[in-house]
């Protein structure tokens, strides 16, 4: 094989320089290395946890499970892998999905080109030597023609503003940062704050444990809809994995990239709108999404996040099975979710969550008409009352989308700062890009689909669109690419416009950045739907990479520094299951 020349020369002087550094070893991460390497680049990931997987390494709280059919969150890549793996549950928890991450690091041999325990705090690039060096928090330095953020969407814990919240005595933990060790929960007063999908899945299986008595702390009541996990079962599976190749061509270019499996042994999902059915079509229609459960609605219902009527019409539906499941009236209306459309924050999907709080040992919180005033040493202080405490946990969230960008201290052309440039949003070409910072890519960051995607889906085809720009840079002879001004000015604005046409962007949601203080308001993913998305990314390539500038050592290659353009872009997320 012919090395790249920047292999051949790093090989002959033993210095740290690589073709592509790819920071972070989560799901984005491991594919991108295994792509590049297998066609010869000299790779090196670095990763701050102790083993693969991201996200689904940090986030080891108990009850931590995917709320989308395994069988379809996971990579399409390889026929062999989907094949060989097999899941234990249809919806699996976290120890299974990083022993999953384990495997394929494992079996991709990925490994030896991964240094963990190492966090990648800084990046810089050298314009004259068309090269980037980065630093990290063990003191190491290295260089690479390309670097490739693999940060992910959730990978900065949101820091909640409460006071004394260090002053806590007992043990308190992070779901976003759970320990490796064991916790007892045995005989303890636990308290939770937060209730959203992380925070509902800690206090159901919190609850299970032989605890004195759980407080959850809830500010905002969410969208529930049952998560009907069960062991995935040889038909399920046989079913599923023999209808491999149509599901995952549907998932990449359906909406959201989450598609209902067509396997007998489930109930059927209709797709379409509702705004205009009659009541009993309705009623059929809505008794199907609840026995379908999960977050299917996207598909089910095209004219969700377009239609106020039908997205009222199936908001109201789940306001009254959220009552019906709780027994105390006065509880259920706390848990029932008001003054938002469903869609708008993260749905949860559940497993028995709300039925804990039929129970002496779990109480409710309210902490929107009693908040919560400081953590004192000894538990949860609210206005009106106190709260001791064994355990306090926070399930307080991310600082979504941008935060892992933005912790990394990258300085571009002119030691320009990226946190400058993204001071007031993400400004991105594709999402894929920044002007001003060369040979550096994204991987389902702001600006695609990402956090309002099936992940696996949006990294895989991040990845492949990489992979074949590298190639193409190869084969050229370019040694930097960089994002055009014009082009990204065009995409930010489209990624605006799209949003402005959903209702979804209305909402004080991590989506928009309201959850952290002073963070810009400005709509973090791309809700063309992945399907559009590809087809666009792909059109960009098609047409000479339109929109990006490349430079071979002495000629510019670049096609058109102007991005096309997307055309009419029908919102399309909610729909093509
Ligand atoms: P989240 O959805 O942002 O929820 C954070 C929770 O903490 C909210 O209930 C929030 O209340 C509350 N909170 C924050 N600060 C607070 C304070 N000072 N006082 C009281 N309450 C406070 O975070 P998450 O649950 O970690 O989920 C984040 C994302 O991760 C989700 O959108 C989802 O995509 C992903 N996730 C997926 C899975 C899965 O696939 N199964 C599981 C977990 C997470 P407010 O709502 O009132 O702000």
């Amino acid at each position: 094989m012919v090395l790249p020349e920047s292999t051949a020369r790093s090989e002959r002087d033993g210095s740290s320089n690589y073709d592509v550094i790819v920071v972070g070893a989560g799901f984005a991460g491991l594919y991108m290395l295994h792509r590049l390497r297998d066609a010869g680049y000299r790779v090196k990931c670095f990763e701050a946890g102790s083993g693969p997987g991201g996200t689904w390494y940090w986030n080891r709280y108990p009850g931590s499970r995917c709320d989308i059919h395994s069988l379809g969150y996971s990579y399409a890549f390889s026929a062999e892998l989907e094949q060989e793996w097999e899941w234990s549950e249809m919806y699996a928890a976290q120890p299974e999905i990083e022993r999953y991450a384990n495997h394929v690091a494992d079996r991709f041999e990925l490994r030896r080109d991964i240094q963990f325990n190492t966090r990648v705090v800084s990046g810089t690039y050298d314009e004259a030597g068309r090269a980037w060096t980065i630093k990290t928090d063990t003191a190491e330095t290295a260089s690479t023609r390309y670097l490739v953020m693999a940060t992910g969407g959730y990978s900065i814990p949101a820091k909640p503003q409460i006071e004394g919240i260090g002053s806590f005595k007992g043990e308190a933990y992070f779901t976003n940062q759970w320990p490796l060790h064991e916790v007892d929960f045995t005989g303890k007063r636990v308290g939770i704050i937060g209730t959203g999908s992380s925070g509902t899945q800690t206090a159901t299986a919190v609850a299970a444990e032989p605890i004195k008595h759980l407080y959850v702390f809830q500010r905002t009541a969410n969208f529930i809809v049952p998560g009907w996990n069960a062991p995935a079962t040889p038909e399920y599976t046989r079913e599923f994995k023999a209808g491999y190749a149509k599901f995952r061509e549907t998932a990449r270019w359906s909406g959201n990239g989450t598609v209902f499996p067509q396997v007998s042994t489930l109930p059927k999902l209709t797709t379409g709108p509702i705004a205009d059915l009659d009541a009993d079509a309705l009623k059929e229609r809505l008794e199907q999404l609840w026995v379908t459960g999960g977050l299917y609605f996207f598909g089910g219902v095209s004219d969700l996040m377009t239609s106020e009527a039908a997205n009222t019409r199936v908001s109201d539906f789940f306001r009254q099975k959220t009552r019906d499941r709780v027994r105390d009236p006065k509880l259920a209306d706390l848990l029932t979710p008001r003054g938002f459309f469903i869609g708008e924050r993260r749905i949860i999907a559940d497993n028995g969550y709300l039925e804990i709080f039929n129970r002496d040992d779990v109480s409710l919180v309210d902490v929107k008409s009693d908040p919560i005033t400081a953590v004192t040493p000894s538990g949860v202080k609210t206005r009106d009352g106190e709260y001791p405490l064994d355990i306090l946990i926070f399930a307080t969230g991310f600082d979504s989308g941008t935060g892992a960008m933005l912790n990394i201290d990258l300085k571009g052309r002119n030691g320009k700062r990226f946190a400058d440039k993204w001071a007031d949003g993400p400004l991105t070409y594709l999402g894929l890009m920044a002007n001003d910072y060369p040979n550096m890519f994204m991987i389902a960051q702001p600006g695609s689909p990402s956090i309002r995607s099936q992940v696996l889906v949006s990294i895989e085809q991040h990845v492949d669109w990489i992979f074949d720009m590298l190639q193409h840079a190869r084969e050229a002879g370019v040694v930097e690419i960089e994002a055009s001004r014009e082009a990204e000015e065009a995409w930010t604005k489209h990624v605006s416009d799209v949003a402005a046409k959903s209702l979804f962007a209305r909402a004080d949601t991590q989506y928009v950045g309201a959850n952290i203080p002073g963070k810009p308001r400005v709509y973090l993913a791309y809700l063309g739907g992945v399907g559009v998305y590809r087809k666009t990314c792909d059109t960009v390539r098609e047409n000479g990479y339109e929109g990006f500038i490349l430079k071979a050592a002495s000629k510019d290659l670049t096609k058109s520094k102007t991005w096309a353009g997307a055309g009419e872009t029908p919102l399309v997320w909610g729909t093509a299951v």
